[in-house]
């Protein structure tokens, strides 16, 4: 996976593809889909979600530029596959998660795992994490209509990135915003699908 789907495709940080190596994607997934945990595509999990392809999971931790001092709000917990690499990457990961379920597996596995510098809510990622901002980097892994307007103002002013997934229910453009000061700087790293945001600053409902 590492050599064929992640570098071969341009993923060129060393510590990303080093953990991206190391953590049992397996684990994370349903008994039925655990044979093809490597494949190249996005999984199905519980409640009509999913885990990302591991190609979307690096290029998404690779754009955010983690450094092992860096506090980091994740927004979708699902599985908590792209948590457990985060929190490989950084000092602190606050994730969120809107359904009970599988925040309350996630977090199972992820203390199982050793995952000690990861912090769960369950509840309307849209909105951020208020009490624990401002982060270095946030990662959103549902698609928005728009930018959350909560999540930009909780992004650090100092360089922080913010990774997001941005379009209509049905395809989206993945963007980087950095921050400086009241300043962003917005770029389109590329075409994606995901599953949708749903919140106040999200989309209404699961439904297209
Ligand atoms: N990163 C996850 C993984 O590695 O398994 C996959 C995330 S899945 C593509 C998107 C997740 O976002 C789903 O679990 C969904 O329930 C969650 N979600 C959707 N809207 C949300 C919201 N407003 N707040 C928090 N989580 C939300």
């Amino acid at each position: 996976m590492v050599e064929t789907q992640l570098r071969r495709r341009g993923i060129r940080s060393e510590r990303v593809l080093e953990v991206m190596g190391e953590v049992p994607r397996e684990r994370f997934l349903p008994p039925e889909s655990r044979s093809r945990a490597y494949a190249d595509q996005a999984l199905p999990l519980a409640l009509g979600q999913t885990v990302s392809q591991p190609y979307m999971v690096a290029a998404m931790t690779e754009a955010l530029e983690l450094t092992l001092t860096d506090r980091v709000l994740e927004v979708g917990t699902g599985s908590g596959y792209q948590t457990c690499i985060l929190s490989r990457l950084a000092a602190e990961v606050y994730s969120v998660e809107r359904l009970e379920p599988l925040a309350r597996s996630a977090e199972l596995l992820l203390k199982e795992l050793g995952c000690t510098n990861v912090h769960l809510r369950v509840g309307d990622g849209s909105l951020g994490w208020p009490e624990a901002a401002p982060f270095d980097a946030i990662l959103v892994t549902a698609a928005a209509p728009d930018v959350p307007p909560s999540l930009k103002a909780q992004l650090s002013p100092h360089g922080g990135r913010l990774v997001i997934p941005v379009g209509d229910r049905f395809v989206q453009d993945l963007l980087k915003l950095t921050r400086h000061g009241d300043e962003f700087r917005q770029r389109r790293l590329m075409a994606c699908r995901f599953v949708p945001l749903v919140g106040e600053e999200g989309w209404e409902g699961d439904g297209p």
